[in-house]
This record gives structure tokens, C-alpha cells and sequence, in this order.
């Protein structure tokens, strides 16, 4: 059996009135992809963002590795090994893509991510192609390439991605899934927001399905797939 890398049991999320999060419960194993879905203001960013320590739950627990995350700050949780790529593709335009790269790499030794940071680049060719621009002139998707192998720059145990794919063309959309389909078979533990659910469910093993703050379906992506009801709901398909 996969270890359980991280559990999240009966969050609940409130901004002022609104709740967002409402008894949410969801696991993720060693070695799975897992894929969040639902519709705009489902509490998809809210999850992500309390799981990182950027938001402070009002009730319900977080384990990752066994241990508490609820109460621990958010460069903690990144030192312990869980990563979160927020939405939107926040680079520093000015700087160069080796630059953006160490910034990633503030938990670890500089020497070695200098190196590595030059190989990372070398070996992306997306980056290759532009390794002597600043982050601010890349494309969309190019930006996008650059701060998942930033988060990467921790050593992280689990990425989770807000989003990776949004505002970009549908090939450069399935460049970004692809790139997280290699990193879950090199061993990364992944948990993914898209919008594009189903070419979220392509690459992963299970799916949390979410609405109004709650887990409205939990499974594997074929039985998603397969559910008439949830199917039309949540991947728009019957
Ligand atoms: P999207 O795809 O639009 O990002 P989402 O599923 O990620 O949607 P959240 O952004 O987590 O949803 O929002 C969940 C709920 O919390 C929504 O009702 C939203 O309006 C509300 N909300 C989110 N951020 C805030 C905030 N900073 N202050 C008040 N309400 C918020």
C-alpha cells in the first residue's frame, strides 16, 4: 500500500460570512495524481492555499507526512517538502530564467542550485530556447514552464498546481499537462486544479470534484468519466 502523503479531514474555510470551504476531507498518496475540479468558486484556490499555510482553517486538521500542517507557517511547509504553484504565473519579469529559478531554491544549498538551475534550463527546451531573456518577456506557457520547475527547485516531495493551464493556447495547455504527466513518472506526488477537467482526468489517478466547498464526488478518473450525473456537471460531457 502507497504511503499517505497528505490528509486533509473536515476543513472548514470561512472569508467574514462566506464559508468556503465546508467540511472538506481529501487524501492524496505517495506517487498519485489528483485532480481537483469544479466550477469557478467551487473553493478550488481556497483548498490549495490552506493546504500551503497560506490560509488559516477555522476548523479541521492537515497531515502531511504524518505531520500537523494546520498550525505550521507556510516556508515551513514548503522546507517540509509540499509545494504550491498559485494561479496566475507569478515570475519576477525582470529577472533572467536562472534568476526566477534560485528563488525557488531558498530552502537549499545556493551552490548546487546554481547548477542546477542551469541544467534545469538546458534540459527544457522551452526554456533552452530562450535562456537569455528575462522572465518578462516569455510567453504565457514559456512562464508557466518556468514556475513549476521554479516550485521543483525545493526538492518538494508533493507539487500542487492552481491552474497551470489557464489563459494559454490548447497545444501549449497539453505541453503543461505533458510536463506533469513526466514529472508523476519520474515519482512526483502531484494534486492539480484545472479548468480543463478532462485533460486533468487524462493524466490522473483519482479526482476530488468539488461545489459550493464540498467534496460532491470522490474516485477514479474513469468512474468520473463514467457517472452520468457528475459527468455532465463537472465535465460538461453525458
Ligand atoms: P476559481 O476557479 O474562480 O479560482 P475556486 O474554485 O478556486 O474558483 P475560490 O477562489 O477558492 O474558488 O473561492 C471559493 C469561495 O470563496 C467563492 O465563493 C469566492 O467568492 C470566495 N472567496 C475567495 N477568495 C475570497 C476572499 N479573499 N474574500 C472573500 N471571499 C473570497
Amino acid at each position: 500500500m502507497p504511503e499517505t502523503l497528505l490528509r486533509a479531514d473536515d476543513l472548514t474555510v470561512r472569508y467574514g460570512p462566506v464559508t468556503a470551504l465546508n467540511g472538506i476531507s481529501l487524501h492524496v498518496d505517495e506517487g498519485e495524481v489528483v485532480a481537483l475540479v469544479g466550477a469557478n468558486g467551487a473553493g478550488k484556490s481556497t483548498l490549495l492555499k490552506t493546504l500551503s499555510g497560506l490560509i488559516r482553517p477555522a476548523g479541521g486538521s492537515i497531515t502531511f507526512q504524518g505531520k500537523d500542517l494546520a498550525r505550521t507557517a507556510a516556508h515551513d511547509i514548503v522546507k517540509s517538502g509540499l509545494v504550491h504553484v498559485p494561479e496566475g504565473r507569478h515570475v519576477f519579469p525582470r529577472f533572467t530564467l536562472k534568476e526566477n529559478l534560485l528563488a525557488g531554491a531558498f530552502t537549499n544549498d545556493f551552490k548546487s542550485a546554481g547548477k542546477r538551475a542551469e541544467e534545469i534550463i538546458a534540459g527544457t527546451p522551452i526554456l533552452a530556447r530562450r535562456a537569455g531573456s528575462t522572465a518578462g518577456q516569455l510567453s504565457g506557457g514559456e512562464q508557466q514552464m518556468l514556475v513549476i520547475q521554479r516550485a521543483l527547485m525545493a526538492d518538494p516531495r508533493m507539487i500542487m498546481l492552481d491552474e497551470p493551464s489557464m489563459g494559454l493556447s490548447p497545444v501549449l495547455a497539453d505541453e503543461v499537462l505533458e510536463l506533469v504527466a513526466q514529472l508523476s513518472e519520474r515519482g512526483m506526488t502531484v494534486l492539480l486544479v484545472e479548468q480543463n477537467a478532462l485533460g486533468a482526468l487524462d493524466i490522473a489517478d483519482r479526482v476530488y470534484a468539488l461545489a459550493t466547498g464540498e467534496v460532491l464526488f470522490e474516485g477514479r478518473s474513469d468512474d468520473l468519466r463514467a457517472n452520468p450525473q457528475f459527468a455532465d456537471q463537472f465535465l460538461g460531457v453525458v
